[in-house]
């Protein structure tokens, strides 16, 4: 049978449908189209660049597999990006990704001593392995990452110079280490492209040592990150029980330290919780400055989709753009994510993308969401709200803010649940119902006066509403 561009890509499909689970085949493998096959490059036409990344990202090893299990170990994988926010077939708006088929970022290690070099350039010309597009521009600032954003500002104009060295960033998974020590690299090659600057996953790094130990080459390979002036090591938890990578690691930052080279380390938990780490290294890490990257606030989510929005050229309804917000409040790459998988769907079923699509779709990202508004949920967000431990809004405190905090509760639980007063008197410490009926008057008196305390209420209404409920 005469291969084609169509029966590559359905065997291809059917290999890559029982490796991924149906929403993320629907998603991101449903609507790719196959457009030509030319020796052994299948070309295939993708929504947007975004999307293209999520597939390098997160399936390349899989595309991998299955375009070497259909055109043979030559066998390449190039994309087509349809660009642009009127996803119109506009053949000019087309750009071309060629893409061979290595994993990214991993490097020909055909020199150990010299990892990151360029081939074919002969002074030594080191890399720096560097995404371009994580820049300090586009990497949103609010509470949430304030200190980290700044001191990398300051560690990037002045390597080596500031007090912050090393720098560790710190943070949950989703929410901007890997995007912030990228930015301080970029940043660094910006002021002063004469300094070597190197980027290097701790994994990479691990496999490296392996390599140069199994080469008998340890000592190059120390001597090369001597080359370095900003050394940014990602997810340094990684290296946790590694005795041997850990000694290794420790003289390159001795000696990178001493030399008053700047080092920028993540880790996903702050230095103290290391566990598996040796102890001298976890008290170098302590040197310099460790800031955390907390969860974003909504104003700052908001910020940061609307960024990636315009960089992708995508425009959504506001009202979208704000209820993706309302439910995605732990990662930055979930809501990225969101945000894509909103936009595949809209062109795989061609259908406006609207708060009852965002739904759908959010479903899928957040674990065990109920639609239903409870009685406890309004609690927990009254309480984050005035600042309150849910417990007072149950307990018999009379101070005033708590009265009224409590009797807010049983007020928003009457109007946005189907509960009964007796019920919801339950869930605020066995009060009885004409204790209920008794609170929601006096709400509705005050909102009546209180021009304040209506836009509050009228504010953690729209909250409760649009959250989605997550347990
Ligand atoms: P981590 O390394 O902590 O797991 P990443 O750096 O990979 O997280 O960030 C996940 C995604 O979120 C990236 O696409 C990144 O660009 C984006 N992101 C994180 N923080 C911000 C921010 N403050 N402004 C803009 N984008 C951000
Ligand atoms: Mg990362």
């Amino acid at each position: 049978m005469v291969k084609t561009c169509a029966t590559v890509w359905d065997s291809c499909l059917r290999t890559i449908r029982r490796n991924v689970n149906t929403q993320s085949f629907k998603t991101w493998f449903e609507p790719i189209r196959p457009v030509r096959l030319e020796q052994n490059a299948l070309t295939i036409q993708v929504p947007n660049k975004f999307f293209y990344e999520w597939l390098e990202e997160h399936y390349v090893a899989l595309l991998k597999m299955t375009i070497r299990q259909e055109l043979g170990e030559k066998g390449r994988l190039e994309y087509q990006i349809l660009m642009g926010p009127n996803r119109e077939q506009d053949q000019s708006s087309k750009i071309s990704v060629k893409k061979d088929m290595n994993i990214p970022g991993a490097v020909d290690t055909g020199s150990i001593k010299n990892p990151f070099v360029i081939p074919g350039i002969k002074k030594v010309t080191i890399d720096p392995q560097l995404n371009p597009s994580y820049t300090f521009e586009n990497f949103i600032e609010g509470d949430c990452n304030r200190l980290a954003r700044s001191a990398g500002l300051a560690v990037a104009g002045k390597p080596g110079g500031t007090a912050f060295n090393p720098l560790v960033i710190f943070g949950d998974v989703g929410l901007g280490k890997t995007h912030l020590a990228q930015a301080i690299g970029n940043e660094a090659l910006i002021s002063d492209p004469g300094k070597t600057v190197l980027y290097v996953s701790s994994e990479k790094f691990t496999n490296q040592i392996i390599e140069s130990i199994r080469n008998n080459a340890v000592n190059d390979f120390v001597n090369f990150y001597q080359l370095v002036d900003v050394l940014i090591v990602d997810d340094i938890q990684f290296l946790a029980n590694k005795i041997k990578t850990q000694e290794i690691f420790f003289h390159i930052f001795n000696q990178l330290h001493q030399n008053g080279k700047q080092l920028v380390l993540t880790s996903d938990r702050p230095p103290k919780d290391l566990d598996g780490m040796e102890e001298r290294l976890i008290s170098r890490f302590k040197w310099g400055l460790s800031a955390d990257l907390q969860a974003p606030d909504l104003e700052t989510r908001m910020a940061i989709l609307e960024t990636k929005m315009n960089q992708e050229g995508l425009d959504l309804p506001y009202d979208v753009t704000e209820f993706i917000c309302y439910n995605i409040k732990n990662n930055i790459r979930e809501l990225e994510g969101v945000l894509i998988s909103l936009v595949a769907q809209s062109m795989l079923n061609r259908r406006e993308i609207d708060i009852e699509l965002a739904k759908e779709v959010i479903k899928n990202f957040v674990k065990q969401m109920s639609k239903e508004i409870t009685v406890e949920f309004i609690q927990k967000l009254v309480a984050e709200h005035f600042d309150l431990p849910v417990d007072k809004l149950k307990g018999q405190t009379r101070k005033r803010s708590i009265v009224i905090a409590r009797q807010l509760s049983m007020y928003l639980a009457k109007n946005l649940t189907n509960k009964s007063l007796k019920a919801i008197g339950e869930n605020f410490g066995g009060r009885d119902h004409s204790t209920v009926i008794y609170s929601c008057k006096a709400v509705q008196d005050l909102l009546d006066t209180d021009m304040i305390f209506k836009d509050t209420v009228s504010d953690l209404e729209k909250k409760i509403k649009m959250s989605l409920n997550e347990k």
